[in-house]
């Protein structure tokens, strides 16, 4: 039997898993007040965050940990024993890769989360799943946890839905909080969890765990779709001499499109849209509804080709041959404001016209050291303007802040050749056209 222990009327709180999601939960929730105990694996994350690093780039959460570290509010541990013992509410946000050479996801890290915490939750604990996951698997939490101490523990499903980037102010003001429970009791805990969010007026929807989990990978496939269908729609533009920014934009004007998430460009990456919609088709499969989502391979492969076809427009642009040409890549992260390249598109491409025999340098303002510790052989420079000397092609491959201020005229000097694709449609062609420059952009007229 679990240990007992009364309910606690304002919970402590676990987070286990403090990478993206884990780190800003664990120091967003410390902020509104409560005690927070992050539990990670990687004991050098654990070292990091308690020495008030945070060991990864994400706008004001560097501030934030420190406050609340410094405030005895928050604090790091690889003991599972602690956090069972000091915590009420444990929030499961640890990693959900896709499986190599598969579609499905890899669930090692959440089951092996939930095995370590188990032995050391009391019965009014509740476990409340953040990941991202196939649906099905808050019930196969409740299944594992049977057979151990923590029979009995109440599970909750409350997907995450913040941007990297703006993963603070997501979590502190989020466009909604969904729980999937299946007792009175879990709601009245993730309702005291959330209270100050809810008085804030945040939607608070509560449904069944297939629900929560369908809602998450619902949004991201949606998500996905709309950037496919414009870059599908920019492919017919190539091919018709027409203007996808142009057509975004007037399609954008009409409220029920919107001109959200409707940037043609190299297409979406990271560690979440491309793992999630091929996670979704594999468990659809074993549902016996593989059907209704392969549309969702045509999404993927869409968003695949811009990246292929980013590659074949700079060969065309160098003469047909990249080898020896020096090309710059500007951008490794999969978007600004964030450090992380996983599943990359700047990077893939970098990448591929490295593989192709140019000399690929590459610039970002802050996914260099994460860059190079996964492709450590192409050349990556720190100095943007170092970056562009000398260079036969630049690429604008993630669409950071200060890529988009460049100023056409003064860099025209520093390369070899005057030729920039814009990858993401950020730049203003008739500004980098009129000052000399070989504009090409994906989607969009050569002239
Ligand atoms: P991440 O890889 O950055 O973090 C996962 C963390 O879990 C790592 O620090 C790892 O060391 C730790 N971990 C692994 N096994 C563990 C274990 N058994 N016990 C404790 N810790 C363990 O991943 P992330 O980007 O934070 O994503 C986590 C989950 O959140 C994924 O399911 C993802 O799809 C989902 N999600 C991520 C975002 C985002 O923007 N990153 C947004 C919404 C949802």
């Amino acid at each position: 039997m679990p240990q007992q222990r009364p309910p606690a009327a304002t919970p402590v709180l676990s987070v286990i898993g403090t990478g993206y999601l884990g780190a800003t939960h664990a120091a967003c929730m410390a902020e509104l007040g409560f005690t927070v105990i992050g539990v990670d694996v990687d004991p050098d994350k654990v070292a990091s965050l308690s020495a008030g690093v945070v060991p990864f780039f994400e706008p004001d959460l560097d501030d934030l940990l420190k406050r609340n570290i410094d405030a005895g509010r928050l604090s790091f541990t690889t003991s599972f024993a602690e956090a069972g013992e000091a915590a009420d509410v444990h929030f499961i946000c640890v990693g959900t890769p896709q499986q190599p050479g598969a579609y499905a996801a890899d669930m090692s890290q959440v089951f092996g989360s939930i095995s370590a915490l188990a032995p050391h939750v009391s019965s009014t604990d509740v476990i409340v799943g953040k990941s991202t996951v196939p649906v099905g698997t808050a019930d196969e939490i409740v299944d594992q946890l049977k057979n151990t101490a923590a029979s009995g523990v109440d599970v909750v499903w409350n997907p995450e839905f913040l941007r990297e980037g703006f993963a603070v102010q997501d979590t502190l003001k989020p466009d909604r909080l969904v729980v999937g429970l299946a007792s009175e009791r879990a709601e009245q805990v993730m309702r005291s969890v959330y209270a100050p969010l809810i008085a804030d007026g945040v939607p608070f929807l509560v449904t069944d765990f297939p629900t929560a989990e369908l809602v998450k990978v619902a949004a991201n496939s949606f998500l996905a779709t709309k950037i496919s269908f414009i870059n599908a729609m920019a492919e017919v533009c190539e091919a018709a001499g027409a203007d996808v920014t142009m057509l975004a934009t007037a399609i954008g004007y009409d409220p029920r499109i919107g001109n959200r998430f409707l940037s043609a460009g190299l297409g979406f990456g990271g560690g979440c849209l491309p793992k999630d919609i091929r996670a979704f088709m594999a468990r659809a499969g074993e549902l016996g509804a593989e059907e209704a989502l392969t549309f969702l391979r045509e999404v993927d492969q869409i968003n695949l080709r811009r990246r292929e076809h980013t590659v074949d427009l700079a060969r065309k642009t160098l003469g047909g041959d990249l080898r020896g040409k020096v090309v710059t890549m500007l951008g490794a992260t999969f978007k600004p404001d964030s450090d992380d390249v996983r599943d990359s598109p700047a990077l893939d491409v970098a990448v591929a016209i490295y593989n192709a025999g140019a000399h690929v340098r590459v610039h970002d303002p802050k996914g260099l050291p994460n860059a190079e510790r996964v492709y450590p052989h192409m050349d990556y420079r720190s100095d943007l303007d170092d970056a562009a000397t000398g260079s036969d092609l630049l690429i604008l491959g993630t669409e950071w802040r200060e890529y988009r201020d460049l100023d056409p005229a003064s860099l025209i000097d520093k390369v070899r050749n005057a030729v920039i694709i814009d990858g993401r449609n950020v730049l203003d062609p008739h500004l980098w056209r009129s000052a000399g420059w070989t504009y090409r952009a994906l989607g969009r007229p050569t002239a």
